[in-house]
């Protein structure tokens, strides 16, 4: 027999992982588990069951969370907050060192009862799972550890509760659970109802290491104890990994609360392979990009856009690795493709491959074998699929490819961009210049350039577009369990009701502004106008109402103008500088009509415009320094954490410190390459509308500043639920926040929201600076790899 034929005929006989350790620990509870909840471990009557997929085992009886056990944790999490919130920060770091090491010293016993209950390969959760959980606790341990010095400005958010699902039931827990505690929250987690017993083994190593009782509290349950959760009056942030759907629900139950919120939600991310690809390399990361985890991973590389040029090549050689890929019990170490979760899971996989067959999909299965029972489905390829079909849009979450063509780079990005996702993207090609183009221009918050699924707690992870926003992981993942050492409540500093109270100087205006849209003054679409007085209650000017037909154009004319995003920031800083240095000659224009609008004082009229143009300055200054970092995450791998601006976003400027407050917001946005469609303060219409000459003057290209007057409310409305506005800004009364926000989650644009507190404008300290321009920019994380 030769050495090839050997090889060929070279089969692979099981080789079972030892779970005998995980049974023990299983009957050490008599296999039935109950939240913990203050450090106890508590009961309840309503139970439900876990299983092992792969062989239909039932693994254990688990208690259901009632609004009773809900309550109790949050309780609990509550009253041990301040302590833990007061232990230094060594102190703290500590504990996150202590639960690292505890980590490490069970890992094997982790590994395997997560295969157990989730049903992936031993193999995956061994060497992938479990060692990212124990790095995830150890750099956050170094974040404790350094917390103040870092972010001096910021305190903990309080009592945070956490959703995870069942893809990555340990890994998620981690994410979330290590840089809440890290900053000084306190946790109530709900784990997945299918994959709870990892979560129970962590709970009880919290408690094995000294971890203070309520700090970390764990909830069994339902989507129902989930929904609960999120609804409690006592938690004040939560954050929430899952389907987009669920994730919509919770944004909308929580409009108007002032709680915080991240979603890390759905996926449909390209897997991008251009001619010059290493393809047998690109075939072997197609593995670990759809196949890892049965595929049902939110960033998973689930559509192959091959160059039209080596479709056939390629698909070729993947069939052929398909064919290797070894099907089986996830215990077993040498299987690539384990159980998925659940029958449900495998039904919804079934449902919706038969669907795209439906609509005319090719589909292609290896005919290797398959287990007899459990909750199995092959590796398979699904060809002839056009962009519209619901397979090609849905998320399949299971070990599913769909194969689509193009022929240039830029049909390429725009197939990868044709998704109302924007988690992931993978880029395979050995033309760097090409691979960062098309990194560049693809909407997705991780990158992987000839690799795919790598991460590490450095990185930031996270999306852009119906895949949710905030990010876990890496600095920006910290700024999450943190908030700003401001008290914002307050009175406004020159109001509706100052202004009636104030003397006028009588200074008499006459104007009939229009509509700022694309550079030029418009008529308001529906023709109609609106009286305008001054703070005396003299008839000053007609300003234009706008409509749903005006917002839209802007944000048409504000999407076009693409070539704002593209200039370096220090060409954005010129025109800035130069803005300012315009707006400049016109002060006294500019002190005389706030004191005419707001009836102030003239030497206050004269410290705003002062600090307004102090203000743009520093918007110019920071264009070309609020940049991005460089993380080694690994070996010959560099991760590039790029800023990148939201695109179009909406602002509905602050009624007080009417110049102030509007150059302050609009001009942190466009600093950093935003577009903005803005909504002026009806009182104070009249400061936005004498500012069109100042844009025209001063080189900023049409499209850039929007400006459209009329009914706030109507106005924000049409923003917020505006598809192709990425983000909204919104000072205004709780009422209209809360309808923005509900709306914003149509599309999960990013909201910043005032919920009707107002900022001192004056104070440098809390409307300027780092704050305004995170909510400005969405993490691009690029991965980057060298020399393999
Ligand atoms: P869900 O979004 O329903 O579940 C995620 C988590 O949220 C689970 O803990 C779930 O509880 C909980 N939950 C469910 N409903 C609510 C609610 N109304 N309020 C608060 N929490 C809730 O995902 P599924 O498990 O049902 O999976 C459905 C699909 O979602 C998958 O096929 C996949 O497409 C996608 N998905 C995406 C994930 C991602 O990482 N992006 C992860 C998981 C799923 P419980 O598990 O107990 O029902």
């Amino acid at each position: 027999m030769s050495v090839r034929q050997v090889l060929d005929e070279m089969d692979y006989g099981s080789a079972s992982e030892n779970d005998h350790e995980a049974r023990l620990w299983l009957d050490s509870y008599r296999r039935r588990f109950g939240h913990m909840i203050g450090g106890q471990w508590v009961y309840s009557r309503q139970t439900f069951d876990a299983f092992a997929p792969a062989t239909g085992e039932n693994l254990g009886r688990l208690s259901k969370a009632t609004a009773g056990d809900i309550d109790e944790a949050v309780n609990a999490a509550n009253a041990a907050y301040p302590k833990w919130r007061g232990l230094s920060d060594h102190q703290r770091a500590r504990h996150l060192y202590a639960l690292a090491r505890a980590i490490q010293k069970h890992s094997r016993l982790f590994a395997t009862l997560e295969s157990l209950d989730n049903g992936k390969p031993i193999r995956e959760s061994r060497d992938i799972d479990i060692p990212l959980v124990a790095r995830h606790f150890y750099y956050h341990a170094g974040y404790a550890q350094i917390r103040n010095r870092e972010f001096p400005n910021y305190r903990p958010v309080g009592v945070v509760a956490q959703i995870i699902p069942w893809n990555f039931p340990l890994l998620m827990l981690a994410w979330k659970v290590a840089p809440a505690l890290a900053m000084g929250n306190t946790v109530v987690l709900k784990a997945a109802e299918d994959t709870s017993l990892s979560a129970i083994l962590f709970a009880q190593i919290c408690q094995q290491a000294g971890l203070p009782p309520g700090v970390f509290n764990l909830l069994l349950g339902d989507g129902k104890t989930g929904s609960a959760l999120v609804q409690h009056t006592n938690i004040q942030k939560v954050a929430f990994t899952g389907s987009t759907a669920v994730g919509r629900e919770i944004r909308q139950v929580l409009a108007g609360s002032g709680k915080r919120l991240s979603l890390e939600l759905g996926g449909k991310s390209p897997y991008l392979v251009f001619e010059d690809a290493d393809i047998d390399s690109a075939v072997e990361g197609l593995v670990d990009a759809i196949w890892f985890n049965q595929g049902q991973v939110c960033c998973a590389g689930s559509r192959l856009l091959i160059q039209e040029s080596i479709a056939e090549q390629f698909i070729r050689k993947l069939k052929r690795r398909m064919s290797r890929l070894l099907i089986g019990n996830s215990l077993d170490k040498n299987i690539d493709i384990g159980a998925v979760v659940s029958a449900t899971q495998l039904d919804r996989i079934k449902n919706m491959v038969s669907a795209g067959v439906a609509e005319g999909a090719e589909l292609w299965q290896p005919k290797g074998d398959m287990p007899e029972s459990g909750c199995f489905y092959p590796p398979t390829l699904l060809t002839s699929v056009e962009p519209a079909h619901s397979i090609a849009q849905e998320e399949i979450f299971g070990p599913v490819l769909i194969v689509m063509a193009f022929r240039t780079p830029a049909e390429a990005v725009e197939l990868a961009n044709n998704t109302r996702y924007g988690l992931a993207a993978n880029i395979w090609t050995e033309n760097i210049n090409e691979a960062m183009d098309v990194a560049a221009q693809i909407k997705a918050g991780t990158i992987w350039i000839n690799s795919a699924n790598t991460f590490d707690a450095s990185v930031g992870f996270g999306g852009y577009r119906e895949s949710g926003f905030g990010r876990e992981g890496g600095p920006e993942g910290l700024v999450e369990y943190l908030e700003r050492n401001v008290h914002l409540a307050g009175q406004p500093f020159e109001g509706k009701e100052n202004r009636k109270r104030l003397p006028s100087l009588g200074t008499k205006i006459d104007r009939t502004p229009k509509q700022y849209i694309g550079g030029k003054q418009t008529r308001p679409d529906g023709g109609y106008s609106t009286l305008y007085r001054d703070a005396a209650g003299n008839q000053i000017a007609e300003l234009p109402k706008g409509n749903r037909k005006d917002i839209r154009n802007a944000v048409e004319a504000a999407r076009a103008a693409r070539s704002w995003p593209a200039m370096t920031g220090h060409q954005r800083a010129q025109i800035l500088f130069y803005l300012a240095e315009n707006l400049e000659y016109r002060r006294d224009e500019f002190v005389r009509l706030l004191v005419c609008l707001s009836g102030q004082p003239v030497s206050r009229a004269e410290s705003e415009f002062s600090l307004a143009l102090s203000r743009l300055f520093a918007c110019a200054a920071y264009t070309d320094k609020f940049e991005g970092s460089v993380h080694l995450p690994d070996k010959n791998k560099v991760a590039l954490a790029m800023k990148e601006p939201l695109g179009v976003i909406g602002i509905m400027a602050p009624e007080e410190s009417p110049l102030l407050g509007l150059l302050s917001t609009t001009f942190s946005a466009a600093a950093m390459g935003n577009r903005v469609v803005l909504v002026p303060s009806e009182t104070y219409a009249l400061v936005a509308t004498h500012l069109y000459q100042v844009f025209d003057t001063s080189d900023i290209p049409a499209g850039v500043f929007n400006i459209v007057c009329g009914p706030r409310q109507e106005l924000a409305r049409t923003l917020a639920g505006h598809g192709d506005v990425d983000g909204i800004w919104c000072w205004e009364t709780e009422t209209i926040c809360k309808e923005v926000e509900y709306l914003a989650s149509e599309n999960m644009k990013r909201s910043w929201l005032s919920n009707g507190n107002y900022r001192n404008w004056h104070d440098d300290e809390q409307s300027s600076g780092i704050e305004f321009f995170e909510h400005a920019v969405n993490i691009k994380n690029i991965w980057v790899p060298y020399g393999v």
